[in-house]
């Protein structure tokens, strides 16, 4: 166990970011020693990884490691859940999902054949497109106003591929966003994701249904898109 928590810490280090917390949740223990005392936490960085990290946790309940193990989705990889039950409960949110991100993965290895390139943007697109950019969207869609905008709006955001950087925040620019009404813009959604006719509502529904569940955070739906770049609705809280 004590190894479980030690490897825990490392990888989450900025998850106890002040001194106080620590002293309570750590006091004078065998962890905090172990990890190279106070000095430790001072000099961690939170980085990519650190923030994707931070942001794991069961899809249903929201439980977190190192409090349970978290399971991945066997077929896409990609989302976790903490039990069988919860990966059950969920299914019917994630399936869409589920079969769109196994179609952007099997279009990354197909490519790597024959074009690299495309591979490494549609790479470079997936995980632009999964890092927190939490800031940006309670600004733009005034959350911070009225919560239930999440609701009610959505952010559509256009970027463009700028791969002479290697850090992976600037290798896409957002040269536009906008916010919209969502009843506005349903046919919009449906010609940029290219979904069928008519499935648009349905699509909406089933990503606020899936945080109407047992989170209690602000529910919100984004849209990003761009030349050459797989359509992307993706939603959280
Ligand atoms: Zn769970
Ligand atoms: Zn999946």
């Amino acid at each position: 166990m004590m190894k479980q928590i030690l490897s825990w810490f490392r990888k989450n280090p900025c998850l106890m970011p002040d001194k106080e917390s620590r002293r309570l949740l750590l006091p004078a223990s065998s962890i905090l020693q172990a990890l190279g005392g106070e000095k430790w936490f001072e000099n961690r960085k939170n980085t990519t990884k650190t923030a994707e990290r931070s942001v794991k946790a069961c899809r249903t309940c929201d439980a977190r490691e190192p409090l349970v193990t978290l399971l991945r989705c066997n077929n896409c990889k990609h989302v976790y859940y903490c039990s069988k039950d919860c990966q059950r409960s969920n299914w019917k949110h994630h399936k869409v999902e589920c079969r769109e991100i196994v179609a952007e993965q099997e279009k990354v290895k197909r490519l790597s054949l024959t074009d690299p390139d495309g591979a490494k943007l549609a790479t470079d697109w997936s995980l632009w497109r999964k890092q927190p950019q939490f800031d940006i969207l309670v600004h733009a869609l005034g959350l911070h106003r009225d919560p239930g905008r999440g609701r009610t709006h959505i952010l559509f955001k256009a970027a463009e591929y700028a791969p002479t950087t290697t850090k992976l925040k600037y290798k896409f620019r957002v040269v536009s966003c906008g916010v919209f009404r969502i009843k506005d813009v349903l046919r919009d959604i449906e010609l940029i994701m290219g979904l069928n006719r008519g499935e648009d509502q349905e699509y909406v529904d089933s990503l606020f249904d899936e945080s109407a569940g047992t989170h209690a955070g602000v529910p919100y739906i984004e849209l990003s898109f761009g030349d050459g770049l797989q359509a992307w609705l993706s939603s959280g809280e």
